[in-house]
């Protein structure tokens, strides 16, 4: 929301004058001394001690400053030499989905059919009372010709309907009795924004399901119930913890999801299990803004606390490249036939949506993958400055995975934020032999281009997508400044010079995600005043080599001031 920096320092204020119940000297609640603090502040990012007290960073400095404020029942860590930063901010997850595929078949690291239909059949296998069999994260370039088809999953479950959701949730594959069970057949029609796949000779559907089609399944998938769900989220944020994120932001509910997942968050909030902030958009689609704008704004009034905050709607420009459904300035490279991609919304609508929603006051996501895509959605922030005039609206732009040379400098101009995920980048066989095939060279040679959108001044936050892909951010790091896969491939890394530092990378991982949801002044680097986030690691990252990232493993997560992930190998106090 406009203004929502000032508000919120000034809320700050008046609670720290009036909850503060101890003095200024009271010793600290925990300790950490004798390490290499990154604070990620530009003026003395480097210190060797921290200290907490209520929730909050109460020191930070040298280790004989801690002395004063050390009593009988302060928690001490002797950090060892080790490296401490800000807890990461994830700023582009999806908490509710990732937490539900917990207990559905990951097929993200197969890379062949006989590969994916062998781990299903043993998911199966190991699931004989599930009514239906569930997965999610096929990659396009596992399946000859780029989609998979029903026979193939037939071939793994034949008794059971079976439905697996692509990586980039953009497209789904359906086995037989999952499509009967649908009732689609060569007679269903394609819904907007959405197409069954069929055969080209007989007109039957493939079982392969595009962008709005994996509705006409999906719809059929009981949701598992509140306790189920709930018992999923703690999973997923202890997963969180584990890889050191104490913040997230999360890209889009619809409002049936928040009606489904809402409560689940809020119960987890209730009873103190929340233990990873969260700040949350509500998607808005053609036709259906005025809605998404109300429910966005009511929410905010509720929801406006350090842990859970709502104050942002999200749209969808286009869709993805694999599926040739990102807009494009031009047609697709590998086959014409698909022209220049669809966007979701005529220009002039998602100009007067993103100004609608601006002037409501609330941040504005949207999700742009195509160079089309990517200059409309500059364009619509570009609409709401001209229309709304210029405050700080922090605008932001999800995932850019091609742009025209031309855009580049708009960021800057416009205030504009650019999320991206590194681990998209990743240069596995999907992106050779699909994203790059699709777009073509000359396109492809703009990939995720960080490193261009950094120098000409624009501001980038870093964040996984998950469960598009891991919420490791370990392997996100490692990618976002090697530009290689996990197993070193290729050697000099996929377009090397569009890689970051990694103070960089680090900076789009904690304070640049901090300000990407008006939260900069609260959290985001250590400091003093500031909430107490932060991660130990068990590797010094700016003392190793970039391959050290792989086996670095986060050995204490604390969030509030409270210890929320400890590793075995972190000596007790
Ligand atoms: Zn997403």
């Amino acid at each position: 929301m406009k203004d929502r920096t000032a508000v919120l320092a000034a809320v700050c204020l008046i609670l720290g004058f009036s909850v503060a119940v101890r003095p200024a000297d009271a010793p600290a609640d925990l300790v950490l001394t004798g390490g290499r603090v990154w604070t990620a502040e530009t003026a003395g990012p480097w210190v060797e001690a921290v200290a907490i007290r209520d929730g909050r960073i109460v020191y930070v400095g040298d280790a004989a400053g801690t002395a004063r404020l050390r009593g009988p029942k302060t928690q001490l860590i002797a950090l060892d030499g080790r490296l401490v930063l800000p807890g990461f901010d994830d700023a582009h997850i999806h908490m509710m989905s990732g937490a539900l595929s917990l207990d559905r078949v990951d097929l993200i690291e197969d890379q062949t059919v006989e590969a994916v239909q062998a781990r299903i059949r043993a998911f199966a296998a190991a699931h004989p009372a599930s009514g239906w069999i569930l997965g999610r994260g096929w990659l396009y370039g596992s399946f000859p010709g780029g989609l998979p088809t029903k026979a193939q999953l037939d071939a793994a479950v034949p008794d059971r309907p079976a439905y697996m959701q692509c990586y980039d949730g953009h497209s789904g594959w359906a086995n037989s009795k999952a499509l009967a069970l649908a009732g689609i057949t060569k007679d269903t029609k394609d819904p907007v924004g959405g197409s069954i796949v069929r055969d080209p000779v007989t007109g039957e559907p493939t079982g392969a399901l595009k962008e709005s089609a994996t509705a006409l399944i999906e719809s059929k998938i009981l949701r598992p119930i509140a306790e189920t769900r709930y018992g999923l989220l703690l999973r997923a944020l202890s997963q969180l913890n584990a890889q050191g994120i104490t913040s997230v932001q999360d890209a889009g509910y619809s409002p049936p999801e928040l009606d489904a997942d809402l409560p689940v968050l809020e119960r987890a909030l209730r009873e103190g299990k929340l233990t990873v902030r969260m700040t949350l958009s509500v998607q808005m689609s053609p036709g259906r803004v005025d809605p998404s704008v109300a429910r966005a704004t009511a929410l905010a009034k509720v929801h406006h606390g350090p842990l859970l905050r709502f104050g942002a709607v999200k749209g969808f420009v286009d869709g993805v490249i694999e599926a040739h459904t990102a807009a494009m300035l031009e047609p697709y490279s590998d086959d014409p036939s698909f022209g220049t991609g669809k966007p979701n919304w005529e220009p002039a609508a998602l100009n007067a949506a993103v100004v609608a929603a601006d002037r409501a006051g609330l941040q504005v996501y949207l999700h742009a993958i195509g160079d089309r895509g990517v200059r409309m959605a500059l364009d619509a922030h570009e609409a709401a400055l001209r229309a709304n005039g210029r405050t700080d609206r922090r605008g932001r732009i999800e995932h850019i995975e091609t742009i025209s040379p031309a855009d580049y400098p708009r960021f800057k101009e416009l205030g504009v934020i650019a999320s991206m995920q590194p681990l998209h980048a990743n240069p596995d066989q999907n992106n050779a032999e699909v994203w790059s095939r699709n777009i073509g060279p000359e396109r492809a040679s703009r990939g995720f281009s960080w490193r261009s959108i950094e120098k000409a001044g624009g501001r980038l936050v870093f964040g996984s997508d998950w469960p598009v892909v891991t919420s490791d951010v370990m392997r996100g790091l490692y990618c976002a400044v090697t530009r290689k896969t996990k197993d070193g491939t290729p050697p000099g890394g996929w377009l090397p010079e569009q890689a970051v530092s990694l103070e960089n990378a680090l900076r789009h991982y904690t304070i640049d995600g901090a300000y990407a949801s008006f939260e900069e002044s609260e959290k985001g680097s250590i400091a003093t005043g500031k909430r107490a986030d932060l991660v130990v690691l068990s590797e010094d990252l700016f003392r190793q080599p970039p391959d050290a990232i792989l086996k670095t493993r986060v050995l204490l997560t604390v969030m509030d001031g409270r210890v929320v992930h400890r590793a075995p190998e972190l000596p007790a106090p």
